[in-house]
């Protein structure tokens, strides 16, 4: 087994160190999974749901060695507080909405009204779930509880950049009898992650594009399914006519929040013409305000990068906009401080789709904005990218912006806001489009449904067809 060193993202220092589990260590995890998951599925979804229900009362009460856990990962307290609430509403809102839709009844078939039939499901075994580092509790479970309640076991690789909340977390699934065998986390990086989806019977995967194209061939190679999760470049588009004050507010909530680390910040903005100064002015004066946070409860607005790499991409693409004709009105190059990186908020201008800062991820809170002349340009930029996950549009009124969403080839386009899709959660679904991710939707509660197999069960309650028939139908 080897060994990996933390990064501790307030001081540099590597303070902490997990194991990497191996794949015949992997393999002896998914033989106890599959072992531990028949009873689980054969117990019934009220079964289940009480388990996960007793997790979640076990969360919500020694929750706070989790929450400081998970501060230290990601160097931010409120967000973590808020992953431990969001992974409780995930299991209290999927038992609920699963009687509903995991519902089998018996139906009669209309073409042959002696036979009846029911669909029945039969969950995937074992589902390997792998896990990112912005948002390292939420990202593990939001895909794992409806796989839970569908009856498979989930095997949970988090990622080896944020793992210190996975011992507690693996606490308060230990106080749960019921769920030994179901809920198993799991620690390593990339070849860890490779052997879990060699062995698993499908996988869930959250993060860039590069590793979901690996884990997607690797997933047909095991002939598994495999719903991927992946990178963003989302655009606002501003409109002649809207609300200026609004749509700069919007945009940096969303561009500045997590300090950028987020699939669905704004990563670029198209302003029209006749209100490009005046936006560009508005973020600026608005991200003036906007302070470092050191320590818990100090009122600033954003932590240091949790990955200091990314610092480092986000730099390299500042760079190769600035030498292509960019201007950063505010903000710049990432900055070290005692160990931990910061990088403030930045406006560029002058910006064009040369630039990679137009054209990949930038995962940081740097806001560019382009001019656009006619609503045709603005359609034809906010859609020129390899990326589909969400975005937004800003116009005079509801009706004109939400005319111009409907073009936006992503899956989900907040209307006069940023971020809307997240306030969905169980009541409606999205996918991604384009290289953003495959496999339906997380969204919604039927994603349940794509932790099931579907077995048709389908009965003849008739006299069955003579031998005469094979006759008439071949001679
Ligand atoms: P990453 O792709 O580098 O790593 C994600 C996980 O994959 C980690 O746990 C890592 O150990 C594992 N991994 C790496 N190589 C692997 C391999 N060959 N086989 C199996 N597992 C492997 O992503 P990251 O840097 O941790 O996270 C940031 C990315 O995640 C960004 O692109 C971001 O947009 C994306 N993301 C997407 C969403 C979404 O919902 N669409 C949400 C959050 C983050």
């Amino acid at each position: 087994m080897t060994s990996i060193a933390v990064r501790n993202p307030r001081t540099g220092e590597t303070d902490y160190t997990i194991e990497s589990a191996d794949a015949a260590q992997i393999g002896a995890v998914i033989a106890d999974a599959r072992v531990a998951q028949r009873a689980w599925s054969a117990g019934g979804l009220e079964h289940r749901s009480a388990a996960l229900l007793a997790w979640a009362e076990q969360l919500e009460s020694c929750g706070d060695e989790i929450v400081a856990a998970l501060s230290v990962d990601t160097a931010r307290h409120r967000i973590s507080a808020e992953e431990l609430g969001a992974v409780i509403h995930f299991i209290h809102g999927f038992c609920d909405a699963a009687p509903e839709v995991l519902a089998t009844p018996f139906r009669k078939l209309d073409a042959h009204p002696d036979v009846v039939f029911k669909v029945t499901y039969a969950p995937y075994p074992v589902v390997g779930v792998i896990s990112p580092w912005n948002f390292p509790l939420v990202l593990s479970f939001i895909d794992a509880i409806p796989a839970l309640v569908a009856g498979a076991a989930v095997v949970i690789k988090p990622s080896e950049v944020t793992p210190r909340f996975v011992e507690p977390l693996r606490r308060s699934i230990e106080a749960v009898p019921a769920l030994k065998g179901i809920i198993t986390l799991v620690t390593g990086g990339a070849e860890t992650g490779a052997a879990l989806v060699a062995q698993s019977d499908a996988v869930v995967f959250t993060g860039s594009v590069p590793t979901g194209q690996k884990i997607a061939s690797a997933a047909a190679q095991a002939f598994i399914p495999a719903f991927l999760e992946l990178g963003g470049k989302d655009a606002a588009v501003v409109l002649a006519g809207s609300d200026i004050e609004r749509a700069a507010t919007s945009i940096l909530r969303s561009a500045l929040y997590n300090s950028g680390q987020v699939c669905y910040a704004i990563e670029r903005v198209y302003a029209h013409a006749s209100l490009y100064d005046a936006l560009v002015a508005e973020l600026c004066r608005q991200a003036s305000g906007m302070r470092r946070s050191h320590v818990a409860g100090d009122g600033g607005h954003y932590g240091p990068m949790i990955f200091d790499r990314q610092a480092a991409t986000i730099d390299a693409q500042l760079q190769d906009a600035v030498g292509k004709g960019a201007q950063i009105v505010m903000g710049g190059n990432s900055e070290r401080v005692n160990g931990a990186v910061w990088v403030d908020p930045t406006i560029v201008t002058e910006v064009d789709h040369t630039m990679t800062l137009m054209t990949e991820e930038t995962f940081g809170p740097v806001v560019p904005v382009m001019r656009f002349s006619d609503d045709a340009q603005a359609e034809f930029l906010m859609n020129d990218s390899m990326f589909g996950l969400s975005g937004a549009v800003f116009g005079p009124d509801t009706h004109t912006a939400g005319d111009f969403a409907t073009k936006m080839e992503a899956g989900g386009v907040s209307i006069n806001d940023t971020e809307l899709p997240r306030v969905m959660m169980f009541a409606g679904e999205k996918t991604a489009f384009k290289k953003s991710g495959m496999g339906g939707s997380r969204y919604g509660a039927t994603s349940i449904m794509r932790y099931v197999r579907k077995r048709a069960l389908l009965a003849n309650e008739g006299a069955v067809p003579s031998l005469d028939k094979l006759a008439e139908i071949s001679g």
